[in-house]
């Protein structure tokens, strides 16, 4: 049973939105002592986050303040990076004595909830922990303006970036296809290319553009389909099992540059490439592995191999987590390792390793909100199982419009319509309207 007052974060479809998806309101089940604003927004060409406390902050903190009150949280702490002085000058003449700006070095990854929580709150959460743990709720930037409206959320801010004419955040109905997205931003600048949903480095790689936009989706880059980062998305487990276990040479960079390593967590991707040597399945369960944020740095960054620990990682993890295997430092508290300062990862150094010095931009915010005339709403934009349809093919519906609810007891949120219209197809997965 949620709470009367979070049911209503529940009803309104409040879920995290900065790629996450978790219920707003299921994260405020238990008291904190403070709350974080993840505005560090770290993925490189990314900017929606810094716009939205740019154009609207007195709403970003009105929610960050109601949110402090539902956690009984007595602080509030806005992380953001430290070159965007104008947003914090603003920021910080507006928060009051409950909360204060913390700004953050230009590093990746710093919008990681345990690397954020470690930097603003100066407490570090043990390993396979949550940031509840150590007393902190993290929250993004926009997650508090849909706070703040106490209406259903059907609206998304995201930033368009990569190979396109004019780079820019908008502001757009939930459901929108990302070629409606790519047009807002004047079409791409190439004849063939594929999409990084939510950026270089932890986006997933998607190829068709009709497809839509969800709540979580913090922005997107279009790539030419040559780049290498669409090409690395696409090579399968087999080739990079294979690959590692022949050139990997053990220089161990990949554990050196890992930010959850460098928190103290246990996890050396090293040792992961290394299993791979070990079994003839080309995978192995690697103890540590199941601690990895998939921040995708020992693959992007740090390898000078070009290999991809990351993924044996993953692989590693999926298999630890089947087996029900816990690891004795669960949990345990640990300390960050003394070379952690130092080996932090520029972001200018980052973007230019990545092949996105020439996509560089500011993202600014076009005004208004984009109009459509059809929308797909995937039943499942949270963490839980999909919400169900509580509306029927023909119905009409209008903008706010509950369309999809989850079950009594169920982890999720409601679904509105972002548009007025009526609902033309209903299948297991979307609610189609036009
Ligand atoms: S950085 Fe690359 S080559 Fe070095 S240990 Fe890690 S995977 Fe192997
Ligand atoms: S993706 Fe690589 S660098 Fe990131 S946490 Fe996992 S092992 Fe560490």
């Amino acid at each position: 049973m949620i709470p009367p007052d979070l049911q209503e974060l529940q009803s309104n479809g409040v879920v995290g939105a900065g790629g996450a998806g978790f219920p707003t309101y299921a994260k405020l089940l238990r008291p904190a002592e403070v709350v974080v604003v993840n505005a560090a927004e770290c993925e490189p060409l990314m900017h929606k986050d810094k716009e939205i406390l740019r154009h609207y902050p007195e709403e970003v903190i009105s929610g960050l303040k109601r949110v402090m009150g539902l956690a009984h949280a007595r602080q509030g702490i806005i992380g953001i990076k430290n070159k965007y002085t104008d947003v914090i000058a603003r920021v910080g003449s507006l928060v009051g004595d409950s909360v204060r700006v913390h700004a953050l070095g230009d590093y990746y990854p710093t919008g990681d909830e345990f690397v954020l929580v470690k930097e603003t709150v100066g407490r570090v959460i043990p390993p396979g922990a949550l940031p509840l743990d150590v007393g902190a709720v993290v929250c993004n930037v926009e997650t508090l303006w849909n706070v703040h409206h106490r209406t259903p959320v059907v609206e998304k801010f995201l930033t368009v970036a990569g190979a396109v004419r004019t780079p820019c955040t908008v502001r757009v109905p939930v459901g929108i296809s990302y070629a409606e997205a790519i047009a807002a931003a004047g079409g791409a600048t190439c004849p063939s290319y594929h999409l990084l949903i939510g950026g270089p480095m932890m986006g997933i790689l998607e190829t068709d553009v009709q497809r839509p936009v969800t709540k979580t989706c913090g922005g997107f880059l279009v790539l030419p389909v040559d780049h290498p980062l669409v090409q690395r998305r696409k090579m399968t487990y087999q080739v990079i099992n294979r690959i590692g276990k022949s050139a990997c040479d053990q220089c161990s960079f990949c554990t050196e540059l890992c930010p959850r390593y460098l928190l103290g967590h246990p996890i050396e991707p090293h040792k992961a490439m290394r299993g791979l040597v070990f079994t003839s399945r080309g995978t192995t369960m690697v103890p540590g592995t199941e601690f990895c944020c998939e921040c995708n740095l020992c693959s992007l960054y740090a390898c000078p191999e070009g290999l991809d620990p990351k993924n044996v990682c993953v692989q590693s993890k999926q298999m630890i987590r089947a087996a029900g295997k816990k690891h004795p430092q669960a949990g345990q508290p640990c300390q960050v390792r003394p070379m952690a300062e130092g080996r932090k990862t520029p972001l200018p150094n980052l973007i230019r390793r990545l092949g996105l010095d020439r996509y560089d931009n500011h993202g600014p915010l076009r005004p208004g909100v984009l109009e459509t005339r059809r929308i797909v709403l995937p039943k499942k934009q949270h963490v839980g199982p999909p919400a169900e349809a509580v509306v029927r093919p023909g119905d009409r519906v209008a903008k706010g419009t509950l369309v999809a609810a989850v079950k009594e007891g169920q982890l999720g949120c409601s679904l509105h319509s972002s548009m007025d219209g009526r609902v033309t197809a209903i299948d297991p997965e979307i609610i189609v309207e036009a």
